[in-house]
């Protein structure tokens, strides 16, 4: 039978022991959100990421600008934020309008409050294998996940489809980074079930259904479901066809209640660090 990789409950686990640590501190961590436009799911995204700082006891702000904003204004206030020492944590909610350099706004983050892990030097720091300010909170996340189930990706084939800079591939360096031997698939990869068929660990990042079929599966392989979107009947769903996927796999993400919920724990655990690293740092220590 399989085992169910429940994301919420290990969500839970870890902010209810970040909270205990939070509710000791007498200063504490802040996180700043940058929502750009009316995109209906980023409003939600980024309420929830407000709800969840403010029941751990992290303070939380959400700069809210309309679409057609010049990037100058956002540039400005990225500085503003950076030289403000009672913020500890940016973060820019993409995607942004097209007109708007994304590269740049991420840029200008400063790296020490760049909470998401997408600037140059973060980024940089984990493909060449140093440890970076923070990292992206969705592949780390889906470590922390495995990590709770014992699951270490060493030696394993870990296949991941998506190629995205926020998922696939910091995920893919990531599993790299633990010695796994790792495929990326994409939307333009031919043979995509022959090598899905050989994964250890799978894992999909597209926001499509993908993985419908269990002959795509190897027996007893491991399935980690990334996406989420809406079905043509209005209803949630991943990636995977989850009632038939079950059937072949050891361990399996659900969506809802997987690979999210530890999204947003991690963006908590990373203000959190940004903050001691921040702390540590202006005291000398
Ligand atoms: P993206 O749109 O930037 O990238 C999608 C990737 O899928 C691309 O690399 C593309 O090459 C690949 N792709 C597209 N069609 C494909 C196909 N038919 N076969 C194989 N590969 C294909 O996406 P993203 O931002 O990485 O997000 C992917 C999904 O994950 C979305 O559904 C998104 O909502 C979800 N997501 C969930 C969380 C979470 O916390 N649960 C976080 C981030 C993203």
């Amino acid at each position: 039978m399989t085992i169910i990789l429940d994301g919420k409950k290990l969500r839970d686990k870890l902010l209810d022991g970040l909270k205990l640590k939070i509710d000791k501190l007498d200063k504490k961590p802040s996180l700043a959100v940058i929502l750009v436009g009316e995109d209906a799911a980023s409003k939600i995204y980024v309420n929830n990421k407000k709800k969840m700082a403010e029941k751990i006891g992290i303070n939380s702000q959400i700069i809210n600008y309309p679409s057609d904003i010049k990037e100058d204004k956002l540039l400005e206030k990225i500085e503003e934020l950076n030289a403000d020492d009672s913020v500890n944590a940016i973060l820019v909610q993409l995607p942004l309008p097209k007109h708007i350099d994304k590269f740049k706004i991420i840029n200008a983050i400063s790296p020490l409050k760049d909470v998401d892990g997408f600037t140059s030097e973060n980024s940089g720091k984990l493909f060449s294998g140093q440890k970076p300010y923070a990292y992206p909170c969705t592949p780390k996340g889906i470590l922390l996940l495995l990590d709770e189930y014992g699951i270490n990706p060493e030696g394993k084939h870990v296949v991941v489809i998506g190629r995205s800079n926020i998922v696939g591939k910091p995920l893919a360096v990531m599993m790299l980074n633990r010695n796994a031997t790792v495929t990326v698939c994409h939307s333009k990869t031919k043979n995509l079930a022959e090598i899905t068929k050989t994964a250890d660990i799978l894992i999909s990042a597209v926001g499509e259904k993908v993985i419908e079929d269990s002959s795509m599966m190897k027996v007893d392989s491991i399935m980690v479901d990334v996406g989420i979107f809406k079905d043509e009947n209005g209803k949630t769903r991943g990636d995977v066809n989850f009632d038939e996927i079950s059937k072949v796999t050891s361990y399996i993400s659900p969506v809802p209640g997987g690979v999210g919920p530890m999204t947003i724990a991690s963006l908590m655990i990373n203000t959190f660090e940004l903050f001691e690293l921040q702390n540590k740092r202006s005291s000398g220590t």
